[in-house]
């Protein structure tokens, strides 16, 4: 018989894997300095904001959004540099897109491979849709262990690999002959996820042809967009018309759409918000670098992750901001190679005084 009542129901029928997890965390952040989630802190300027408006308004909302993105698709192609032989396919974020390629790729029980600590949300998009998830441990420094990875893609024979260059939540870059060392062994699509590119010096974008696994993943979440929900996935037309069949039906809405196309009008004023944050960092993890106690590990990204392991350790002192209303996001309990570690977003030069004033204090109390 039926189990009696919600709870009951429930446990009959929801995943005991789902059942066990919590879902994805997200601050409550009314009244707060937002140093927490890799967010630019810039409005677009008034110009751009009226572009918007007047796409919107012009924007029919009683039809589902058109089979033909093709304006759209050459929009982003000019804007971000996607070779012209290349294809493009659009996700509501990126997350979305990580989804796909795991449901495209993986029978129950496949692997998706991964260096680790990196981005959470390939470990769950891998579970969620029955692959199974292998992390290979950074090196203490927080460096890519290749040597451990192409042991790990021999053993596995992983259907993906995600790398994640500039990584998050550390920061680094993964040298090209590293990846490309790990693109030639790898049976598998290698997705080289550049969510922090803006920020680094390097792009595999050109190159995206030039391997038969290889596409590279772009979002505009940390170049001012993020609350447009909007992602990318570049490479050769055939792997993308694959990955296209498990879209979701119109998954990108028309309001997307249209600012998006607005925005890129303007693209020069993304650009130059990054170049800000970009040059914020350095100052901002040498100020970090001074303080007692603190590690601040090398970051081409626009955060910076610092351990904390002088009189107070990671989880205290991310309280102690939290009181203080400057939320950060705290890794000290995610994995032992994070131990106290803290990830910082850069923010305006106000919110990276605020911080650092507070920092002082907390620190030297
Ligand atoms: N990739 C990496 C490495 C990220 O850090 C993030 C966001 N935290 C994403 C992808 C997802 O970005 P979005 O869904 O906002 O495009």
């Amino acid at each position: 018989a039926p189990a009696d009542g919600v709870a009951g129901r429930i446990k009959d029928t929801v995943r005991a894997d789902i059942r066990g997890l919590a879902a994805y965390p997200v601050a409550h952040a009314e009244g707060c300095i937002k140093l927490d989630a890799m967010e630019c802190p810039y409005e677009l300027p008034e110009a751009v904001r009226d572009d918007i408006a007047r796409a919107v308004r012009d924007t029919p909302l009683n039809r589902y959004p058109s089979a033909d993105l093709s304006a759209l698709e050459a929009a982003v192609k000019t804007a971000f540099g996607v070779p012209d032989a290349a294809d493009v396919l659009f996700g509501n974020g990126s997350d979305e897109l990580i989804h796909l390629m795991v449901q495209a790729c993986c029978n129950p029980g496949d692997v998706v491979l991964s260096p680790w600590p990196s981005f959470v949300y390939f470990d769950m998009a891998a579970r969620f849709d029955h692959a199974r998830f292998v992390g290979v441990p950074l090196t203490a420094d927080l460096s890519l262990d290749l040597p451990a990875m192409l042991a790990a893609i021999r053993e596995h024979q992983p259907k993906l690999v995600f790398l994640a260059t500039p990584n998050n939540p550390t920061g680094g870059l993964w040298s090209a002959q590293d990846v490309n060392a790990i693109i030639q062994a790898a049976p598998g699509l290698v997705v080289i996820d550049e969510a922090y590119q803006p920020f680094a010096d390097y792009t595999w974008m050109p190159q995206v042809l030039d391997a038969p696994n290889v596409v590279v993943m772009r979002t505009v979440s940390k170049i001012g967009l993020a609350g447009l929900r909007f992602g990318y996935l570049a490479g050769h037309p055939a792997w993308i018309a694959e990955l296209n069949k498990v879209r979701p039906p119109y998954n990108l809405n028309v309001l997307t759409q249209a600012t998006l196309l607005a925005v890129l009008r303007h693209k020069s004023v993304l650009d130059e918000q990054a170049a800000r944050l970009r040059a914020d960092r350095e100052p901002l993890a040498a100020a970090l670098a001074q303080l007692p106690g603190v590690r601040v590990f090398p970051s081409a990204a626009n955060f910076v992750l610092a351990r904390f392991s002088g009189k107070l350790d990671g989880n205290a002192v991310h309280l102690a901001l939290k009181a203080r209303k400057i939320l950060i996001r705290n890794f000290s309990n995610a994995h032992p190679l994070l131990a106290d570690c803290l990830r910082i977003s850069v923010g305006t030069p106000a919110e990276n005084a605020a911080l650092l004033s507070a920092l002082q204090e907390i620190l030297s109390a």
